[in-house]
This record gives C-alpha cells, sequence and structure tokens, in this order.
C-alpha cells in the first residue's frame, strides 16, 4: 500500500509503527454552521482510506476532532445572545448527522478543544519549560525561531516567511512567524485558568495535545485537507516535536480542494453550498460518489451538473445491485464448468481494484474496476444463471462497494417509509392550516428518525440522513 506523504513529495510504502495497527488523526470541522461541501471531502476520504485499511486487516484508531473555541464561534453565540457551548453542540450534532448521512465510520474519538484544557496548558507549559515558547502579559507565543525544522512540511523557508510577513500589528512577538498558543481574557469570550491567567488556547495546539493523548507521541497519519499544510501542520509539528522530543506523524496526508468556478469552496469567500442544501436535491450517498470519483489529492470543480452525473452513475451501480438480488432470490441449480471459469474471471475485478487502492488511494480507478464489474455481470448473468454463480459475482460486488463505503441498497428499505410518509402529510396539513409549532414539531420528529426532509418545488422529498 503507496501513500503519497506530503513531508517526503513521494510515494511510500506504508508501514505502520506497530504491526497490524494505524494511528491517524484528522483535522476535524470549526463547529459555527453547517459543513460545507469542501468539509465534506476530507470525511469521505480519510474514511475510505480506513475503510481500505480495516479490510487488509489493519485496526485503525481514528481520532478526529472538533474546535469547539474560536472566534467565529464567539461571534455567532454573541450575535444569539447565548453561551458559545450552544453554537458549538450545535454544530457538532449536525456534523455528525451529516457524517453519518455520508457513510462515514464512526470515528474511535471525536475530542473536543472544551473537554482538553489541562493537556492542554500542560503541553504549552512544556513548550515554555524547554525553551520553544515565551509568556508576555498574559499571552504565550511559539518562538519558532528556536524550532529548528521549522518548515519541513511545507517546504517554507522561515527568513523568506519573515521577508514576506506584513508589518506585524501585535508587537509582543520576538519574529513575525511566532503564533499565539494562549490568548489572554477579552471580554464577551469564554476562558480558562491558566499559568498566564485567565485566557483561552491559540488553534494549533489542540491538535497537537488531542493526537497525543489519544494516540501518542508518534502516530502514523496525520491529515487534513491541504489548507492545513501552512501553517496548521507545520506549526503542529512544532509544537509536537519540540515538547515530545520524537517524530510527530510519519504520513502527512491531504486532499486537494473542491472549487467552485477554480477558487477553492469557503465560508470566507461566501461561494459555498452547505451539504445541507445539496443533498435537499441529491442523495448523500451521490455526494460520497461524487467525492469518491476523482483522486484525492486533485481539486474538483463543483458543479450541479458534475453532481447529476455522479448520480446517474451511482444509479447504474444501484441497479446492478437491484439486479442482482433479484437473480439471488430465484437462482437455483448447481454451477458447470463454464460458470466456473466466470467466477475467476471475476476475481479479477478485486485485484483490478485493489491494484488501484494500493496506489495511493487511487479510487476513481478503484470505481473503474467496480464498474468493469458491472459490465461483467449484466452481460454474463441470466435467470438461468446458478445460484453459486450469482452469489460469488454478488458478493465481489458488494465487497468492493462496501470498502468504498458505497450502499448498494437504498437505505430507505430499512426504514418505517409508512409512518413518515403519514408523517410528512400531517405537517404539510399543519402548514397549510398555518400551524407552525406543530409543522416544526413533526419536522423534529422526523428528524429524530433520522430522516432529512426537503421542502422541494416538486413537494416533500424524504431521505436517510
Ligand atoms: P475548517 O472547518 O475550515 O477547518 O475545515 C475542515 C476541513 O475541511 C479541513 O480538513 C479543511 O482542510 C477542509 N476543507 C475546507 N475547505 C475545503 C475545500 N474547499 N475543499 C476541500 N477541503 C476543504
Ligand atoms: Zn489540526
Amino acid at each position: 500500500m503507496k501513500i503519497y506523504n506530503t513531508l517526503t513529495r513521494k510515494k511510500e510504502e506504508f508501514v505502520p509503527l506497530e504491526p497490524g495497527k494505524v494511528k491517524m488523526y484528522v483535522c476535524g470541522p470549526t463547529v459555527y454552521d453547517y459543513i460545507h461541501i469542501g468539509n465534506a471531502r476530507p470525511y469521505v476520504i480519510f474514511d475510505t482510506i480506513r475503510r481500505y485499511m480495516e479490510y487488509k486487516g489493519l485496526e485503525v484508531n481514528y481520532v478526529q476532532n472538533f474546535t469547539d473555541v474560536d472566534d467565529k464561534i464567539i461571534n455567532k453565540a454573541n450575535k444569539e445572545g447565548v453561551d458559545s457551548t450552544v453554537i458549538s453542540e450545535r454544530y457538532i450534532k449536525e456534523a455528525l448527522k451529516d457524517a453519518e448521512g455520508l457513510n462515514v465510520e464512526p470515528a474511535t474519538k471525536n475530542p473536543k478543544v472544551t473537554e482538553e484544557m489541562p493537556e492542554i496548558i500542560e503541553m504549552i507549559q512544556t513548550l515554555i519549560d524547554k525553551g520553544y515558547a515565551y509568556e508576555v502579559n498574559g499571552s504565550v507565543f511559539y518562538d519558532t525561531k528556536a524550532f529548528k525544522d521549522y518548515g519541513k512540511l511545507s517546504g517554507k523557508n522561515i527568513d523568506d516567511l519573515e521577508a514576506g510577513a506584513r508589518i506585524e500589528v501585535d508587537t509582543q512577538k520576538k519574529n513575525p512567524m511566532d503564533f499565539v498558543l494562549w490568548k489572554p481574557k477579552k471580554p464577551g469570550e469564554p476562558a480558562w485558568q491558566s499559568p498566564w491567567g485567565e485566557g483561552r488556547p491559540g488553534w494549533h495546539i489542540e491538535c497537537s495535545v488531542m493526537a497525543k493523548k489519544y494516540l501518542g507521541d508518534t502516530i502514523d497519519i496525520h491529515a487534513g485537507g491541504e489548507d492545513l499544510i501552512f501553517p496548521h501542520h507545520e506549526n503542529e509539528i512544532a509544537q509536537s516535536e519540540a515538547a515530545n522530543g520524537v517524530t510527530f506523524a510519519r504520513y502527512w496526508m491531504h486532499n486537494g480542494f473542491i472549487n467552485v468556478d477554480n477558487e477553492k469552496m469557503s465560508k470566507s469567500k461566501g461561494n459555498f453550498f452547505t451539504l445541507r442544501e445539496i443533498v435537499a436535491e441529491v442523495p448523500y450517498d451521490v455526494v460520497r460518489f461524487f467525492i469518491l470519483s476523482g483522486h484525492y489529492r486533485s481539486p474538483i470543480n463543483f458543479s450541479r451538473e458534475l453532481m447529476q452525473a455522479a448520480a446517474n452513475s451511482l444509479d447504474r451501480i444501484k441497479t446492478c445491485g437491484k439486479n442482482l438480488r433479484f437473480l439471488l432470490d430465484r437462482a437455483e441449480g448447481t454451477i458447470n464448468d463454464a460458470e466456473r471459469e466466470l467466477v475467476k474471471e471475476c476475481d479479477g475485478f478485486r485485484a483490478q481494484f485493489e491494484a488501484a487502492m494500493d496506489d495511493d488511494f487511487n479510487t476513481a480507478d478503484a470505481i473503474t474496476a467496480i464498474f468493469d464489474l458491472v459490465k461483467f455481470a449484466n452481460v454474463n448473468l441470466k435467470e438461468s444463471s446458478s445460484k453459486e454463480l450469482v452469489e460469488a459475482v454478488y458478493n465481489e460486488f458488494n465487497a468492493l462497494c462496501g470498502i468504498l463505503g458505497i450502499r448498494t441498497e437504498d437505505k430507505e428499505a430499512e426504514v418505517d417509509v409508512e409512518k413518515i410518509e403519514s408523517l410528512i402529510a400531517e405537517r404539510t396539513a399543519a402548514k397549510k392550516n398555518k400551524d407552525y409549532a406543530r409543522a416544526d414539531e413533526i419536522r423534529a420528529e422526523i428528524a429524530d428518525m433520522v430522516i432529512a426532509i426537503y421542502d422541494t418545488r416538486a413537494g416533500v422529498r424524504w431521505s436517510v440522513m
């Protein structure tokens, strides 16, 4: 299994530190709003990589944080007149619903900054004690000049960075590239007691602390979107390696951007679509499939047309699943020699699939292997095929789709359709009667069943979240 390592800029054979076990840390979202399609990409990509490793027999300890202390959360909380935890807990819940909709396996652990404060303070203190950080009037900064490897991940040179840095407003820093580990309390902000006074941590320290606490000083894989390479991951390396004295992460993986008109989709630019907006038009499964259709390091352009193309492709896979299940229900008789040859031929698709995934998780080529299998099934299976043959093909098909987290059966089949539809009808009636309180109550009741409903021009549509 080869992984492209951002640190060495090469594809390397993946060998976990401890045989059979993988320690993987993925930077998670800042929870002040619904996640957008761009944020959905690392969710789907690193989940798929984890699934493939599990398929290969590796045990993956998968940690993904929630950044629940941040300016944007605080601003929104102040606007709404609530505590910032009200905002962060709301959007953590929504992000988890989105992850479930995308068929992302639950993380082993989802730590939150607010719950790791003693460990954060402890690591900052260690950095001060070891001469890598300094305190000024209640702020603590990381001394980037003290860490000789600063810049090794992003390939940036600290002197060039400094030359290019804007004139600093913050004159407390020794050097412009120094970054904040602890900020003093400001009015209207949540704060924690620390040896440097009341305040809150800077952004970068949380990941160093959580990776250490839940995975150890040296981890196998550290991942996130490529915007995190600098400064976030560079700073994580500086913090962790200075504090722990050992290599922090052995393989650094970064997904490319989802762009809109060739520009990175982001909240700040306003060129974003929330995942919720999109799943009002196509099911979550299509979004997952859309994301997996390209190589994870290449940029992808988001457009409704491409999303529709993904929907059509996925439909071909689901139709094949339906046909295979139909044949499986009816097939009987024993396998003959010609069919035995077909079973052997069918095994070839798995080899094709694995070759693609072993080459830095080329999901696009892995999907091609699935389509080749679909074609093979369409050409070779008939109502007269033996049960053994149909079963062999179906198992193969299901296994390969399952590794990518592609559901071959609509989840709708597992839910109480009648109940949902009667609730939707009741809600429509309540809205007609202007009884919006009842309508909202019903929406919440439906949401509790992990069902999302969408009011579209064509009427109310629903899907499993
Ligand atoms: P944030 O909440 O901005 O910290 O982002 C959460 C995760 O989504 C990080 O791993 C980001 O790198 C990733 N991300 C943000 N925007 C995009 C985008 N347009 N395309 C791909 N990944 C993104
Ligand atoms: Zn991080």
